[in-house]
């Protein structure tokens, strides 16, 4: 059996094994000689002292002890099994296929957008502030809103399925072997692309298919139960079970499901802008010193406050990260972050945002019904936008201006990469969310000395960080209440928010469905 040890060590001692198995080895009294593996279970940074310190977990296999077996996955062949279709090729769609897979069926993923390959030439125009094709962007395409994402993969809702299994399944399709042990795993842009390509060569090689340019637009139903789907070119798929998988930027959905009489659901969302820091300056007040940067990661900051009644907190913090246009369409502007596995520029962003409550956007409920919550998010970006001005600008204002109410007249150099307009946000703003914005970051300056300071650069809008919208579901069978078969899935229904919640909720339902089709 392995010897399991708990490791408190310095940075530096921590930083390779060739500094930490020595000290280990030394602890369970072996020789390297005798030594036939050691890794790395579980590793995290604990940086409240003012030397941070690193704790690790390892295990040390001696010869003779039975090694831990490799990580791998079996998926069988389903050309010729029952079909089921799935809406949208994100994180939850992808994991439904697979577990649709692993359960004897064969999924069809219906995507809108672009295979990643494809997918990248659009994202790269969009940074040059070119158009935004409303198929292929940010939040559309081959794996949607996570392929190039930021790539953390902690989640809240582990209950909710096999964590562990979900992310060696990431590992297995070419993430870093690092992600199962780390406290707060992190794949990064770079490496998210080859990963989804795996994942859709898995689906294929086992008979499943996805197809692209497949945009779906209306959810076929008869008699209560699910039929099929129909595709923009006219195309219709048949099928008992259709999973909706289609992230919570696909506004065109929520209009066809309101439109068939299908129930959704307004909810409270959040919204903000996003902060961006030199990485510098967050090293030294996380680390208490610049120092330590060489042998740690760059530093993170998670921060939460209530003002007047309302939550503050900070969202999706991107370490050595940069900002990216998010809109799915033209008129609008929104901004989301990301950063590549090595985290290694100069720039520390993260969302800054307060909640959107019914009082809110209770106004537009009589012209919009359950889509009120939906008009708001899109009102605010489509404001964002006139305030950013030509090609994909962003409005933006020094973080120590916006606090003061003072318009900027410059900021900071900033990683976003199609320009920034410098202005007033409160002139665009709803009154509630800066007023809440401006209380956290004064708060948030209180615990981290120096978080509000004229290098720091909002901008906006950070508004897409849930779905306002959320369609319902029997908590037993996971179905919707009145259509049966119809499967409502991940972020965009409202049952994850994240990469990895949304690939757990993505199974849960597959498993559900497999179940339906058995009565
Ligand atoms: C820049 C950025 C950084 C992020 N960083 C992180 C992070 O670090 N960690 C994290 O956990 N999460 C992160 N996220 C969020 C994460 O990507 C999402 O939570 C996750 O992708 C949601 O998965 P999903 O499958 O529910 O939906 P999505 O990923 O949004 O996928 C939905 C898919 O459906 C397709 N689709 C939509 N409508 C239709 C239609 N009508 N017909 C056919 N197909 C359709 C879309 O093209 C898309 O591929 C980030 C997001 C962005 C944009």
């Amino acid at each position: 059996m392995a010897h399991t040890l708990n490791l408190t060590l310095t940075p530096r001692q921590a930083v390779s094994e060739e500094q930490w198995l020595p000290i280990a080895l030394r602890q369970i009294g072996a020789e390297r000689s005798q030594l036939a593996l050691a890794r790395v279970v579980k590793r995290s940074v604990d940086a409240r002292h003012r030397t941070p310190k690193v704790l690790l977990t390892v295990e040390l296999y001696i010869d003779g002890d039975e090694l831990p077996p490799p990580v791998h996955f079996d998926y069988p062949n389903v050309e010729h099994k029952r079909e089921v279709i799935v809406v949208g090729g994100g994180p939850a769609g992808l994991f439904a296929a697979l577990r649709f897979i692993e359960l004897g069926l064969r999924p069809i993923i219906l995507e809108r957008g672009k295979e990643v390959s494809e997918r990248k030439r659009d994202i790269a125009r969009i940074g040059r502030g070119g158009e935004i094709d409303p198929n292929s962007n940010y939040a559309f395409g081959e794996g949607g809103a996570g392929t190039f994402s930021d790539g953390k993969l902690f989640t809240r809702s582990k209950k909710r399925g096999d964590y562990n299994r979900a992310l060696q399944s990431l590992v297995f399709h070419g993430a870093q072997p690092e992600i199962l042990y780390e406290a707060r795993p992190h794949i990064g842009t770079d490496r998210l692309p080859k990963i989804i390509e795996n994942i859709r060569r898995t689906i294929c090689e086992c008979g499943g298919e996805v197809i692209f340019d497949c945009r779906v637009t209306d959810i076929l139903v008869r008699d209560g139960a699910v039929r099929g789907v129909r595709t923009a070119d006219g195309r219709q798929f048949d099928s008992e079970v259709v999973v909706l998988a289609t992230g919570h930027s696909a506004r065109d959905i929520y209009y066809t499901l309101h439109n068939s009489g299908i129930r959704i659901e307004a909810k409270p969302f959040a919204m903000g802008v996003r902060i961006e820091h030199p990485q510098e300056l967050i090293d030294t007040i996380q680390y208490h010193s610049a120092e330590w940067r060489e042998v740690l990661p760059a530093a993170s900051y998670s921060l939460v406050a209530q003002v007047g009644g309302r939550g503050v907190y900070s969202f999706c913090m991107c370490p050595g990260g940069v900002i990216v246009p998010a809109m799915t369409d033209s008129a609008e502007c929104v901004v989301n972050g990301m950063s590549s596995s090595a985290r290694g520029s100069r720039w520390a962003n993260s969302g800054i945002v307060t909640e959107i409550r019914e009082e809110d956007y209770g106004y537009l409920r009589a012209e919009w019904g359950e889509l009120a919550a939906l008009r708001y998010q899109q009102e605010m970006e489509m404001r964002a936008r006139a305030a950013g001005a030509e090609g994909q600008k962003a409005p933006a204002q020094r973080a120590t201006d916006f606090v003061a109410h003072r318009r900027s007249s410059s900021t900071a150099r900033s990683s976003y990469t199609p320009g920034l307009v410098c202005g007033d946000m409160w002139e665009w703003m709803p009154r509630v969310v800066a007023e809440s914005l401006r209380g956290g970051l004064i708060n948030f300056d209180r615990r981290m000395h120096g978080f509000l300071t004229k290098e720091a650069t909002l901008i906006g809008v950070e508004s897409r960080t849930s779905t306002p919208v959320r369609v319902p579901r029997d908590k037993e069978s996971l179905q919707h209440p009145e259509v049966a078969g119809l499967y409502p899935t991940g972020e965009g229904a409202g049952y994850a928010g994240g990469i990895i919640s949304a690939a757990l909720d993505g199974e849960r339902v597959a498993e559900a469905a497999a179940i339906f089709l058995e009565r």
